[in-house]
């Protein structure tokens, strides 16, 4: 039989190698940028148009590269970082496989201009698809230009699997953060369709994260240090009470590389324990030195996981420092690191005071009678002080939701179909009670109905809140005092993303090209005071569900607020809360599952409890 065997050329294996470093213009970015910081320049400028689909471009005023050094950058295994295998565990550069300009070229049309301090004159190449297309003499600054268009020009399904221009901006954001965190000491500006986005001068790592994250998170951070042999630890946590829903601040960089780690990460976690309320996450930004020869650098260009060589040593020392720093600054209130951790209250019960359980009944009740007479039974202290009012805030009607009627809303609260012929006026026929906390169980005429009350209220709200999106039947409460917010220029551009719908919702959003965003009204059935979570948390909602960009908007919005807003499982809830809550989710189009697909009832039959006393 003939040889089958044959090397591929040198282009094809070229497009192989470039799939794997560059998944989008965010991968393009990181490898530049990286290639600017080895060239040990102080100022970088990127440049993007059309989230990079159009043109991705990064200057450097670093050392630059000779005529033939310039040729040689894009072949492939071409580097100038390492020389022999032995130097891939003193490694000090961000860069060493030599792959990522050969990929780049592979697949896009590359100029690159550059001079070295020394000369006078530069080089300026053009390379379309791995070919070379010019190479000249020109007059050039000192440092590096790359420029590159028309990304992945040659591989019609890459080109068409990349998703619209704003998230591949944030893909480029998210790693133009990372590359700019790492290295405080070099000036960046970025710069996306002629505009500046966001303008970094060189400093300290404290100014950066400022910079980056708004003038608030000054006061935010607590320094974190610490010096052992293993490692250096350096940086910043941030203070308990600024902990958000969201992931968004949390940092490691090692040797000056972002890396993720769930394992340092529960190190952080686990330091916090009891600081924080339950889904609430810590923010850091934390610098670690290894000696480069205790790391596994050999990863994957792309990758952003690490091994080190005493994972267990390093978790202890992350903990415990993390842990010290919380107790320096003041910030935990007691500090023993020798006393059992399973002696600790959980959060939630801190600040409850020990009731003595007892039981009791309001024989005066009626859902039915008019709403100006309804009393909350509040007996015994237990009832949650908001339960109620949250009940109410959620059960409101829409169509007749104005300030002025909010007093009379109960009268029309009742319109249940599955409690018929019962519900005589005037008749208290319909009982329900809570058990555990957790469901509302009420009679039905066939049996008994079991009801699990977060899931119902999600739902109920969810429809509501679907509804005000849509009909755009906002209803809106001016503040009397506008609430300002700060946020990142990335959460900015999702705030832009969603404003529209913001609005029907009822927020009165201000000037959204400042950094601090002035609201002056917000929908009636949001109270003020979490305002600032739920922002927080739709956008870090809609930054999940952006990937994959097949939703709804609306449905999101939708389904954070009912999942933010809606009672949860542990909160007491009186009579008149519970039938709402019954009554409202069966006027509900679906009121058999949860917006996120669980079961918010079973009902039990006459026949199966019969069958049980059998
Ligand atoms: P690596 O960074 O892994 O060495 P690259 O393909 O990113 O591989 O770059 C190849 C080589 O080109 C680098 O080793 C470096 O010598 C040179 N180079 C790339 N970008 C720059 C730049 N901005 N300034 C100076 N030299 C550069
Ligand atoms: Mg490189």
């Amino acid at each position: 039989m003939a040889d089958i065997i044959q090397l591929l050329p040198d282009h094809v294996a070229n497009q192989i190698a470039a799939g794997e470093v560059v998944q989008r213009p965010a991968s393009v970015v990181k490898e530049l940028l990286e290639n600017a910081i080895d060239a040990r320049a102080s100022v970088v400028k990127l440049i993007v148009k059309d989230g990079g689909k159009s043109l991705i471009q990064v200057v450097d005023d670093g050392f630059g590269m000779s005529p033939t050094d310039t040729r040689l950058s894009f072949e492939r295994h071409a580097t100038s970082k390492i020389r022999s295998a032995e130097d891939l565990f003193q490694l000090h550069t961000k860069g060493f496989r030599g792959e990522a300009l050969a990929a780049i070229a592979a697949i896009s049309h590359v100029e690159m201009q550059t001079r070295q301090g020394t000369e006078d004159l530069g080089t300026l190449i053009k390379i379309e698809g791995s070919k070379l297309v010019s190479q000249e003499v020109t007059a050039s600054p000192e440092g590096t230009s790359v420029s590159v268009k028309h990304l992945f020009f040659n591989i019609p399904a890459r080109r068409n699997f990349l998703k619209s221009n704003q998230v591949e901006l944030r893909h480029i954001t998210d790693e133009f953060h990372r590359v700019a965190l790492a290295h405080p000491g070099v000036g960046f500006h970025f710069f996306n369709n002629g505009s500046e986005l966001i303008s970094l001068p060189a400093g300290n790592f404290r100014k950066r994260i400022v910079h980056l994250f708004g003038g608030k998170t000054n006061e935010k951070l607590v320094p974190v240090n610490e010096e052992t042999q293993v490692v250096r630890i350096s940086g910043f946590i941030c203070k308990p009470e600024f902990a958000k829903k969201s992931r968004g601040e949390q940092f490691f960089f090692v040797n000056q590389r972002f890396i993720k780690s769930p394992y340092l990460h529960h190190a952080v976690a686990s330091a916090f324990e009891g600081l924080l309320k339950p889904e609430f996450f810590p923010g850091y930004f934390l610098n670690l030195e290894v000696a480069p020869s205790s790391i596994d650098i050999n990863i994957h260009p792309t990758k952003t996981e690490i091994k080190f060589d005493d994972e267990q040593t390093l978790y202890a020392i992350l903990r415990s420092t993390i842990k010290h720093s919380l107790g320096q600054f003041s910030v935990a209130p007691v500090l023993d690191f020798d006393h059992d951790q399973n002696l600790d209250t959980p959060y939630a019960y801190r600040q409850k005071e020990a009731s003595q359980p007892h039981l009791s009944v309001d024989t005066s009740f009626n859902p039915f009678r008019n709403a100006g007479d309804i009393r909350i039974p509040t007996q015994g202290g237990t009832l949650y002080p908001n339960a109620w009012e949250r009940m109410y805030r959620g059960l409101q009607s829409l169509e007749t939701d104005t300030l002025s009627q909010r007093d009379g809303f109960e009268q029309e609260v009742l319109t249940s179909t599955i409690f018929e012929g019962h519900n005589e006026p005037g008749e208290s026929v319909i009982s329900s009670l809570q058990l555990g906390r957790k469901y509302v169980i009420t009679t039905i005429k066939s049996g008994m109905l079991i009801i699990h009350q977060s899931r119902a209220h999600q739902r109920i709200l969810y429809e509501r809140f679907l509804r005000i999106i849509t009909v755009k039947n906002t209803v809106s409460q001016q503040l009397l005092f506008p609430l300002s917010l700060s946020f990142t220029a990335s959460e900015l551009e999702i705030i832009r993303q969603i404003q529209d719908n913001l609005t029907s919702l009822g927020f009165v959003l201000g000037d959204l090209d400042k950094e601090v965003v002035h609201i002056t009204g917000v929908p009636v059935l949001i109270p003020e005071s979490e305002v600032g979570i739920i922002l927080d948390q739709l956008i870090s909602d809609v930054q999940n569900e952006l990937p994959g960009e097949s939703f709804s908007q609306s449905d999101v919005l939708a389904k954070t607020l009912s999942k933010t807003l809606a009672v949860k499982t542990g909160e007491l809830l009186d009579n008149v809360s519970q039938l709402a809550l019954v009554n409202d989710l069966f006027a509900c189009k679906e009121s058999e599952l949860s917006p996120f697909n669980k079961s918010i009832y079973v009902t039990i039959s006459e026949g199966d409890i019969e069958k049980k006393f059998l």
